[in-house]
């Protein structure tokens, strides 16, 4: 390598980038972080920045280089971790002035994808997670670092983790094996491999082996990356997927829970009508309720009895509402604490939130139900600690913590000694000024002051002959103006800079001894911040309530479901007000699997979300949009949509949708909930078909879950008569003056015709075409009906397969049918017998 690669810095820089070969080395060059090599070609590609030369652009081997100003780089570092890069920043970690030679320097801090705390979104967590296999089943912790929530479940295949990690959506995941990178590549989120491990505490729930060691590799991660200690780490909550109800992936997306399917915004989402909430803490809880509802009744039955109870109590709902916007991210400030960033202006805001609480507590007061007063009785005020910020803390200190201006007078008789001596010396400089003005006559004299030379004495260039000899020292001569120091000025001088200094330093420590105190008390303000996440959540849940006139749904031990009048959350909302048609639903025993028809566009699809959709609001502890419902508990929701219809995603092919329903149909229960949207449809018609039977067959007699399952062949509406547990129903449309009119009204019974054409005629398309779709219908329709196979028969019933036989009991064919040996014959005898069949059957 030639000198210029050799000097101290460059083999400074080359042992340090050694050691983060997976990350852009920022490296601190005065008021600079710069990139050399591969790393600022990449990164200069990236950020649009330009490319140089530490030693030339001309130079034999010229190292390339790019940078950005130090204090404008968390902006640069954003876009790069955004797109899934890390960022390793190095720093001088000794004052350059006290050193001779190179500064040492370190790496301070690696940002990553999964550890970013810049450029958080208010009401969504960062997680990073860890998947670690162990004793065969696969751990997976995960953590925020910016709110230092964490939580551990293990999942017995790598599918589950899948699963896990898609409903999670963490922004980087940490894996141990090659293996497991391959196997969630297709997730496309950031993955790091490392395997190193550092055991911590995780709360006081027993955990497997597998989790204790995705713990502790996400912990030495963290540790590893944040160069520091963690104390705001939460305890983990240790959960069982099978504590919530199981949401597939694939059904947060078909019921746009979090996102809408269309823009995947928020906005259009359940949660974005339902987050109301006034805190940031409380939008982040809300939507890890929806992502996973209960199963415990006795937990949704609390939740339920709250927020009736918040319902019923208006002005104290206004005045909760009104409160909680004020409150503050408390979770996120107390991170702040424990992570060593928070500053004066945090601790002021922790203050102003912890005073909020007996106003909190006083709207609740009258509250009788057991989750609220648990909740209030929870809400420590942390009295000594406020008390103590209010007096040390001015009510706007500035962000930084070292400028000074933090401390309360009162609170350090030290720094109110040295606040007033610096203030003394200040008046002192006005009197000095005054008695210079009329000593030497000079009416434009005065006193200045710049970091260079102090404090001096400026008079203007053409009055400087006026000053008596000896007096003054010249220091410093500008274009029409002189500047003097005096020693009486400098020994002042002196005094007031070291009152300042010592007054900035002083109020630093004051500010690290507040903040230790705070840091002591990190584990009960997480309480209170999860308390009031919760209590904002319930809030929320009840304003949307009233809002929406929702009703409280009734929990059932038994199988019946009974909605009247329910409705799309979502849609309803969407609609002119009043427009959405009200659709009831009633299952029970004997009624467990509805079968509906009706044209395209007549709202099929939507009075099955609609259905979904009100049992996960039931159980996250939500009234529902009905006039009257009653529910049992779901163990799980499967959706599965025809490939044709997967509008959502637009590259679901037909095989996925086949996979997808073969799992929906080994996994649920009978206690599950099944959509099955046009299965089938994208496939030929008689295979289509044949599928769509046999799988509506399979649930019936095996799996026995709720099911509703829309299609547009008509045919299989017969269903009905053959399996006991399923109906049919239909969503009306009627036809006015040729045209067809959607009711969207749902009721028993199978639809009679499929309104296609007429849905083209409103979409205006030519006449003609549509006069011609009408000839071929109905030549369609005089043509032979498509044959229907026999249903088998759901093993439930007694009675004798009920045939649908292209046959009369007494025919001749069908004797000669049964008593074909088809096991020993050829395809071509098959074929040939097939053919003297038909011949005889056209006689
Ligand atoms: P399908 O699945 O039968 O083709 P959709 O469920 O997609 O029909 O509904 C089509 C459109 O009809 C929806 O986007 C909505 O605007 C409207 N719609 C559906 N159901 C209702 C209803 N109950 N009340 C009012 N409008 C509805
Ligand atoms: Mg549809």
């Amino acid at each position: 390598m030639e000198a210029v690669h050799n000097t101290p810095m460059m083999k400074q820089y080359f042992s340090i980038k050694a050691d983060y070969p997976d990350a852009f080395l920022f490296y601190r060059l005065g008021d600079f972080y710069e990139l050399f090599f591969e790393d600022a070609k990449k990164v200069a590609h990236e950020l649009e920045l330009t490319l140089t030369a530490k030693n030339g652009k001309n130079a034999e081997h010229p190292i390339p280089m790019c940078g950005v100003p130090h204090h404008a780089a968390n902006g640069y570092i954003e876009q790069l971790i955004e797109r899934g890069y890390k960022v390793a920043l190095c720093d001088q970690v000794e004052d350059p002035k006290l050193t001779k030679g190179l500064v040492k320097r370190e790496v301070i801090q690696v940002i990553t994808p999964g550890t970013l705390m810049s450029a958080l979104t208010e009401k969504e967590n960062r997680y990073l997670v860890a998947v670690v296999e162990q004793d065969g089943r696969f751990g997976i912790a995960r953590g925020d670092v910016s709110t230092g929530e964490s939580a551990l479940t293990s999942v017995a295949t790598l599918d589950g983790v899948v699963k896990e990690l898609s409903i999670i959506l963490p922004r980087e995941i940490i894996v141990t094996t090659e293996e497991h990178e391959t196997a969630l590549a297709h997730l496309r989120i950031p993955l790091t491999r490392s395997s190193r491990r550092e055991s911590h505490p995780h709360g006081d729930r027993a955990i497997d082996a597998a989790q204790a060691e995705a713990f502790a590799v996400l912990y030495a991660y963290m540790h590893d990356t944040q160069k520091r200690a963690l104390t705001h780490l939460q305890p983990a909550v240790v959960y069982e997927a099978s504590d919530f109800m199981q949401l597939e992936p694939n059904t947060v997306k078909n019921l746009e829970l979090v996102r809408s399917a269309r823009t995947g915004d928020k906005k259009g989402s359940l949660l974005g009508l339902l987050d109301v909430t006034g805190t940031a803490m409380g939008g982040r809880m809300l939507k890890r309720w929806l992502e996973k509802p209960l199963l415990s009744e006795r937990v949704i039955t609390e939740r339920l009895d709250a927020v009736e109870e918040l319902l019923q109590h208006y002005f104290e709902r206004q005045q909760l509402k009104d409160t909680l916007r004020e409150v503050y991210d408390l979770e996120r400030l107390v991170a702040k604490v424990g992570y060593g960033t928070a500053s004066a202006r945090d601790l002021v805001q922790l203050k102003s939130t912890l005073r909020l609480i007996p106003r909190i507590q006083s709207a609740l007061e009258e509250m009788m139900s057991e989750r609220l007063g648990q909740l209030s009785l929870g809400l420590d005020p942390h009295d000594e600690l406020s008390d103590l910020l209010d007096r040390a803390f001015v009510e706007a200190p500035p962000i930084s913590t070292k400028e000074g201006g933090m401390i309360k007078a009162g609170y350090s008789a030290d720094l109110d000694e040295l606040l007033v001596a610096s203030k003394d010396g200040k008046t002192w400089l006005a009197t000095l000024e005054a008695s210079e003005r009329a000593a030497t006559g000079i009416k434009t004299l005065k006193i200045g002051y710049n970091r260079v030379f102090g404090y001096y004495i400026e008079v203007s260039r053409a009055n400087a002959k006026l000053l008596p000899e000896g007096r003054y020292e010249r220091k410093q001569t500008l274009a029409n103006a002189e500047r003097y120091i005096t020693p009486e000025l400098k020994e002042k001088e002196a005094l007031i800079l070291g009152a300042e200094e010592k007054s900035v330093t002083l109020e630093y420590d004051l500010f690290c001894g507040v903040r230790d105190e705070v840091k002591g008390h990190i584990e009960s303000l997480q309480r209170v911040s999860r308390r009031i996440a919760e209590l904002d959540v319930l809030v929320a849940l009840a304003e949307i309530a009233e809002t929406h006139d929702y009703v409280r749904p009734i929990t059932t031990t038994g199988r019946t479901v009974d909605i009247q009048q329910g409705r799309h959350p979502v849609i309803e909302t969407v609609l002119p007000r009043g427009e959405y048609v009200a659709n009831g639903i009633t299952l029970n025993e004997g009624r467990e699997m509805l079968l509906i028809t009706g044209p395209n566009m007549s709202g099929k699809s939507t009075y099955m979300r609609q259905f979904a959709l009100i049992a996960l609001l039931h159980q996250i502890g939500s009234f529902v949009p009905a006039a009257q419902a009653e529910l049992p508990i779901f163990d799980q929701i499967f959706t599965r949509i025809g490939a044709a219809d997967d509008l959502v995603s637009g590259q679901s092919t037909f095989m996925v949708e086949m996979v997808e329903t073969q799992e929906a149909l080994t996994r649920a229960t009978d206690r599950s909930l099944i959509l099955l949207d046009e299965i089938g449809r994208g496939t030929s018609t008689y295979d289509g078909m044949a599928l769509a039977q046999a799988i509506v067959e399979h649930i019936a007699r095996h799996v026995g879950a709720k099911t509703l399952f829309s299609t547009h062949y008509h045919e299989l509406t017969v269903l009905e008569e053959s399996i006991d547990r399923l109906a049919n129903v239909h969503v009306r449309a009627v036809e006015q003056d040729g045209r067809v009119v959607f009711l969207h009204e749902v009721r028993d019974g199978k639809a009679d015709q499929s309104y296609g054409i007429h849905v083209a005629r409103l979409a205006d398309l030519p006449d003609s075409l549509i006069e011609r779709a009408q000839v071929l219908l109905s030549e369609f329709e005089q043509a032979e009906p498509v044959p229907v196979a026999a249903p088998v028969k759901a093993p439930v019933q007694e009675e004798p397969i009920d045939q649908l036989s292209l046959f009369s009991d007494a025919d001749p064919l069908r004797e000669t049918m049964a008593s074909l040996d088809l096991i020993n014959m050829t395809p071509l005898e098959a074929l040939n017998t097939l053919y003297r069949l038909q011949a005889e059957a056209r006689k």
